[in-house]
């Protein structure tokens, strides 16, 4: 049976994205509606809804999906970026599955709106 979560099935190869890396534990992709020049997102494979519900069984992981964030930034020439991670819906969160946002290519202002 297909999982219900987009993100899910992103990594199961049952809807396409343009995949930008991939090991056994994480999975990156270029944001379906860039914020900047340079917008991708990095996932852990395991589903996770957010930064809120993870454990401290999950926490090398969870540094794993921001050491690959800010590798790929710099692979991809935004090593100056700005790495989100929205959790709950008040925050902005849409997709309930743990996402790391990357975002480069221009100037960020601070605090985000
Ligand atoms: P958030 O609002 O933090 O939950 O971020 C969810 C992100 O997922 C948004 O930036 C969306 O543009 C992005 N998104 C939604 N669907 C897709 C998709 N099919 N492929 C790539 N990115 C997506
Ligand atoms: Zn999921």
């Amino acid at each position: 049976m297909s999982s219900p979560c987009l993100f899910c099935r992103i990594v199961n190869g049952e809807i396409p994205a343009k995949k930008l890396y991939e090991d056994d534990d994480v999975f990156a992709f270029w944001d379906i509606s860039p914020q900047a020049p340079k917008h991708f997102l990095v996932i852990p494979k395991k589903h996770l809804t957010g930064p809120g519900a993870f454990s401290a069984e999950d926490e090398a992981l969870i540094g794993k999906v921001v050491r690959i964030g800010a590798e790929l930034a710099k692979e991809n020439g935004v090593e100056q970026c700005r790495l989100v991670m929205n959790n709950g819906a008040d925050a902005g969160q849409t997709v309930f599955h743990l996402h790391l946002h990357v975002l480069g290519g221009r100037p960020m202002s601070w605090p985000p709106g």
